[in-house]
C-alpha cells in the first residue's frame, strides 16, 4: 500500500469537484476499446458493435424494377399523343420476369418489385388503365417518363460501404446487412463486466428483512441497465461492509472481467471500504463530481480493469452509470460515440435548484395538445425514490450554475431512450 494512496482515500473533502463535463473526459480518456473480435452469424450479432466495414458486393436493388401494380411502357410510345393504346404482350411478377424484348406499340403487365422488362423504361399505375382483352389505353397526361421505377443501386451501390465499424447492430442495420447477402460480420467480443453491492443493510428478494434491512435494488437496476449494452456480466452478490470481504471481492472481479462496479460504499462513512480498499489494490482517479443526485464517484484500474464505484442511493447509481459507465462501455465495446441526446422542451412547472451543482432531475417529456414538447417533473428529487426513475421518461439537465426554472421556460432534456 502506498502512503500516498492510503492519504488521497482517507481524506475525500481534499479532492477537487470536478464537473460532470471533466469527469466524463477523463474516463474516457482512461479506458480502452476491447481488440478481440468475433465472427458471429447475423442474427446473432444483433446488439453487437461491428469492428469492420461492411462492403457490398452487389446493387440494391440489383434491377431496375416497378414501384407499382400497373404496365410497363415504353415512354417514347406516350410522347406527343393525347391517348395511347397498346397491346399487352406478356407479364412481369415478382420473382418471375418477362423474358422477352418490348418493341414499338407494345407494354407489359406488371407487379411491384417486378423487373422492368427490357424496352419499356416507365410503369403506369393500374388504376389509370382501360383493358379490354389484350389492349390496354391510357391518356399520357398524368405521363412522365421514367416514373414509379425503382432504380439499380438507388439503395446501394455495389462496393459501398454500407457499415462502418463502431455501429451498434440494431434491427435496421441487421435487416440492411441481410438486405446485401452478408451472412456473418466480425463484431468486438462482448465486454466482460463483474458487479457487486455492498452494505450490510442489504437482502436479496425472496428472503424476509431483518431489523433495518432493506433489499439490494441497484443490483436489479444495473443488471437490466447493462443487459442492453454488449456485455457478459458477472454478478458478485452482495457484499458485506468488511475490509476482507470487500478486497476479496475486488480482487475476484479483476480477475474476470475488463469493467468492474460497485455499489454503495463511496461516501465518506465510517463502513466505506470501497475506496479505500481500492487505493490499496489500485488507482484512483477521482470521487466527487458537482452533480446531484451522485456526487461520490470513484474511478479506478484494478489491474487491468476498469472500476466505477457508484453511489449507494438507487437514483444516484442509475444516473451515474447513464452519464459515465454507459459512455465508458460504448468506447471499450467499440462503438462510436456520440454526444448525448438532448432536446429542448417547456418546462410545465417550476424546477427548485441551488446554483453549484449540475442537476440531474427526473422528468416526464410529452407532446402538448398544441405539438409543443413539454416536460414535467416527477415531483420529490431525493436520491433514495427509485420510483421516480419509474415515472420519469427522460433526465431535466440543469446546468451547474441554473438557480432553478420557471415554469415556461425553455430545458434541456435527454430522453431515456439516449440510454439504449
Ligand atoms: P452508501 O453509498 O453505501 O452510503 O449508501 C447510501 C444509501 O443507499 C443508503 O441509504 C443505503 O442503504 C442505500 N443503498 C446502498 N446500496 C444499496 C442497494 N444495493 N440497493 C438499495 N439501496 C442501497
Ligand atoms: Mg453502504
Amino acid at each position: 500500500m502506498s502512503p500516498s494512496a492510503t492519504d488521497c482515500c482517507l481524506n475525500p473533502a481534499e479532492k477537487p469537484l470536478l464537473s460532470v463535463a471533466q469527469g466524463k473526459a477523463r474516463i474516457l480518456q482512461a479506458v480502452h476499446t476491447v481488440t478481440a473480435r468475433e465472427q458471429l452469424h447475423l442474427r446473432a450479432a444483433l446488439g453487437r458493435i461491428l469492428a469492420a466495414p461492411v462492403v457490398s458486393a452487389i446493387n440494391v436493388p440489383c434491377f431496375d424494377n416497378s414501384a407499382m401494380d400497373g404496365y410497363a411502357v415504353r415512354s417514347q410510345d406516350c410522347a406527343g399523343t393525347m391517348k395511347v393504346d397498346l397491346s399487352v404482350v406478356g407479364s412481369s411478377f415478382a420473382g418471375a420476369p418477362f423474358a422477352g424484348e418490348v418493341t414499338a406499340g407494345q407494354c407489359v403487365r406488371i407487379m411491384t418489385g417486378a423487373v422492368v422488362p427490357n424496352g419499356t423504361d416507365t410503369v403506369i399505375m393500374q388504376e389509370y388503365a382501360n383493358r379490354v382483352d389484350d389492349r390496354v389505353t391510357f391518356e399520357t397526361k398524368n405521363i412522365a417518363a421514367g416514373q414509379h421505377v425503382r432504380y439499380t443501386g438507388e439503395d446501394t451501390r455495389s462496393g459501398d460501404t454500407v457499415l462502418e465499424p463502431g455501429k451498434k447492430l440494431g434491427a435496421a442495420e441487421i435487416g440492411l446487412l441481410a438486405s446485401v447477402g452478408i451472412a456473418e460480420v466480425s463484431v468486438s467480443r462482448r465486454l466482460r463486466v463483474a458487479f457487486f453491492s455492498t452494505g450490510d443493510e442489504l437482502t436479496g428478494v425472496g428472503t424476509p428483512l431483518g431489523a433495518g434491512q432493506i433489499y439490494d435494488s441497484n443490483r436489479y437496476a444495473l443488471h437490466g441497465m447493462l443487459a442492453k449494452a454488449a456485455i457478459e456480466c458477472y454478478d458478485l452478490g452482495v457484499i458485506p461492509d468488511k475490509r476482507d470481504a470487500v478486497r476479496s471481492a475486488l480482487q475476484q472481479a479483476a480477475e474476470v472481467a475488463d469493467l468492474v462496479l460497485t455499489s454503495g460504499g463511496v461516501s465518506v462513512g465510517e463502513a466505506d471500504y470501497i475506496t479505500e480498499t481500492l487505493g490499496e489494490l489500485g488507482e484512483i482517479n477521482f470521487w466527487r463530481i458537482a452533480m446531484k443526485p451522485g456526487k461520490p464517484l470513484a474511478f479506478g484500474q484494478l489491474d487491468s480493469a476498469a472500476f466505477f464505484g457508484l453511489p449507494g442511493n438507487p437514483v444516484s447509481a442509475m444516473v451515474t452509470f447513464y452519464q459515465f459507465v454507459l459512455p465508458a462501455i460504448r468506447k471499450m465495446t467499440g462503438e462510436t460515440l456520440h454526444n448525448p441526446l438532448l432536446v429542448q422542451a417547456r418546462c410545465a412547472v417550476e424546477l427548485k435548484k441551488a446554483p453549484g451543482r449540475m442537476e440531474f432531475q427526473r422528468g416526464i417529456l410529452h407532446t402538448e395538445k398544441d405539438g409543443v414538447l413539454s416536460v414535467s417533473t416527477t415531483g420529490m428529487q431525493g436520491s433514495h425514490l427509485l420510483g421516480s426513475m419509474s415515472q420519469a421518461n427522460c433526465l431535466i439537465h440543469l446546468p451547474a450554475e441554473s438557480a432553478g426554472v420557471q415554469a415556461g421556460e425553455q430545458v434541456s432534456v435527454q430522453p431515456f431512450l439516449d440510454f439504449d
